[in-house]
């Protein structure tokens, strides 16, 4: 199985390691032409404002929202889910994918507080220890969203058919199992 992490900016080198520690051929994709060669996409986290920049600058940015419009797997991480996020209480970034039926407050968890840990527990995989840095905050999910976890009564993992989205970052703890989530995801739809 072939999967993409976007990898204009953000820390796509973790989600890649994790890939690989998976036996999932996994490559950077950093132009409109490599995301033809992947059957699934992971945004990292990172800044969204950049990556979204980017994403538009280099055109990828309209073919990605069309090929998740079609079924195509995209899960995002943090900056990833905002990206995402069809509402998002804050004037940026204006060019995002817009897929997921959510609505999404950057930074919400307060500023003081820039990173926590917690153990959540996961639909279908039990508990898991989180990793929160600046984490954007769920505060509305539409009919079509399932909620696969949450914190302190926000969602904090979510699921829109093909979509994937998570606030925390599972690529930094150790434990694949987020990610094997998301490769079923991709085969088996
Ligand atoms: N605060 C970042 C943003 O708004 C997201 C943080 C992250 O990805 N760890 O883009």
């Amino acid at each position: 199985m072939r999967i993409g992490v976007l990898g204009l900016q953000g820390d796509f080198r973790e989600h890649l390691a994790v890939l690989r520690s998976l036996g999932v051929d996994a490559r950077d994709v950093r132009t409109r032409a490599q995301l033809d060669e992947i059957e699934g996409l992971i945004i990292p986290g990172g800044e969204s404002t950049t990556m979204a920049y980017l994403l538009e600058k280099m055109g990828m940015l309209s073919v990605l929202r069309e090929r998740g419009e079609q079924g195509f797997p995209i899960y995002g991480t943090c900056a990833g889910m905002i990206l995402l996020a069809r509402e998002l209480n804050d004037a940026y970034p204006e060019h995002r994918l817009a897929l997921m039926d959510i609505a999404v407050k950057r930074n919400a968890y307060g500023r003081q507080l820039d990173s926590f840990e917690a153990d959540i527990h996961i639909k279908d995989i039990g508990k898991f220890h989180a990793i929160f840095i600046r984490a954007p905050k769920i505060v509305r999910v539409g009919p079509g969203v399932e909620i696969l976890a949450e914190h302190d009564g926000a969602p904090v993992l979510v699921r829109q058919k093909n979509l994937l989205a998570s606030s925390f970052h599972p690529e930094l703890t150790g434990d694949s199992r987020v990610h094997e989530y998301f490769l079923k995801m991709v085969t088996k739809g």
